[in-house]
């Protein structure tokens, strides 16, 4: 990746920062913070303490030696993020997050969460730091998420329901950085994908990269090789680039992503600016950015980060979709066949790994990012088999 290109935060013509110029300020000041502690040896050295003591890093790559035998091609390999404390790739960015808020003085940290996940890991990382947490959360979703809500508040967290517009993730979102614009002098706003206004997708694309620095080594060690391809599922697109980033400038790798077949943002999305930032989304009729479902909430976004958009117009990066019935069978065919239940989200990798496996050779790999575990999603599985 052009190093200019990406500190201006453009990637192509995809990125960016589209917004109000009170909040383009405080932006700005972000961004200058963290390149300025992001290479500090001091910072590093902090970050890769709590990575290890507190999210239980590294985690393996395992060898799902039963998936191999059953699909009959490559060798799978799983990048094991659903063993992180909390469960899923997120603690990672809130963890790398909230020590540059410290080193700039921050006293409050704000967030604003969908489903919950993000809220979760944001309270969970709040805690561990003792900053107050406020998480903002479109009211409908207070209601469908009300467990979430109450980890949230035993993790110590004020969530804090929005009922402006149709009080969902978007309505939330405006209510966040409204705060933030009121109070960034002692506040900071965590974001929790690869997606919204520079420095954002940047930021935490670099605390995701610790995925893929760590798979390299591994299959450098296990296999003594690259592997020829990484699958990983998109809903903003973090998991994906933490898992891509360290093989980006291997041509030998190709990098695969995986979308639901009803939020397809990057197979049939087109450039358009969307919560302050450019990239490929799915407009409706009207030129609105589409209602999307998945059965995954973390995938249930119109957009998609910037930086993915760049490599799908290129051609780095290849983007797939696959149905519900596709990720219901994976879930279910990971947990028998490898005792490991993985989220809805992870089984959207798995069920294309299942597809690419057969077309290539038993000599070849594939790592599947493995984002998350499966716990909170078990209930909702139960009800769509029954
Ligand atoms: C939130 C979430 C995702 C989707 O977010 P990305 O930013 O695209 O990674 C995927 N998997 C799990 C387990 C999640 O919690």
């Amino acid at each position: 990746m052009d190093q200019q290109l990406q500190q201006e935060g453009y990637f192509g013509e995809f990125g960016g920062s589209f917004v109000p110029p009170e909040l383009q300020e405080v932006l700005s000041y972000l961004s200058e913070q963290f390149y300025k502690f992001r290479d500090d040896p001091e910072f590093k050295e902090e970050l890769r303490y709590y990575l290890r003591e507190y999210v239980g890093r590294e985690n393996p790559l395992t060898y799902a030696e039963r998936l191999t035998k059953l699909w009959g091609g490559p060798k799978i390999y799983l990048k094991r993020e659903d063993l992180n404390h909390t469960g899923a790739h997120k603690i990672n960015n809130a963890i790398g997050q909230i020590l540059l808020a410290k080193r700039m003085g921050a006293k409050r940290i704000i967030a604003e969460t969908g489903a919950g996940q993000h809220g979760v890991a944001t309270a969970t990382a709040c805690a561990m730091f003792n900053m107050e947490c406020i998480i903002y959360m479109g009211a409908e979703d207070t209601r469908r998420q009300a467990l979430n809500v109450f980890r949230m508040e035993l993790l110590g967290a004020t969530v804090v329901p929005v009922h402006k517009g149709q009080g969902r993730l978007k309505d939330a979102v405006d209510e966040a950085l409204d705060d933030l614009v009121r109070n960034y002098k002692n506040t900071f706003y965590l974001l929790g994908s690869a997606v919204g206004p520079h420095p954002f997708p940047t930021m935490v694309k670099h605390f995701q990269a610790i995925i893929s620095e760590e798979s390299k080594l591994q299959i450098m060690e296990k296999e003594g090789r690259l592997p020829d391809a990484v699958v990983a599922c998109t809903g903003g697109g973090s998991n994906a680039i933490g898992a891509f980033a360290h093989y980006i400038d291997e041509p030998t790798v190709r990098l695969i992503g995986v979308e639901p077949d009803q939020a397809p943002s990057l197979t049939q999305g087109v450039p358009s600016i969307i919560h302050g930032f450019k990239c490929l989304v799915l407009l409706d009729e009207e030129g609105q950015p589409k209602k999307t479902y998945s059965i995954a909430a973390g995938l249930d976004y119109p957009g998609i980060g910037p930086e993915h958009s760049h490599l799908k117009v290129t051609g780095r990066a290849e983007y797939a979709t696959v149905t519900n019935e596709e990720v219901l069978e994976s879930f279910q065919e990971l947990s028998r066949a490898e005792g490991i239940i993985p989220a809805l989200e992870s089984a959207h990798a798995v069920a294309y790994a299942k597809k690419l496996a057969p077309t290539m050779g038993q000599d070849q790999i594939i790592i599947v990012n493995l984002s998350g575990r499966g716990d909170k999603d078990v209930e909702q599985v139960y009800q769509m088999l029954k």
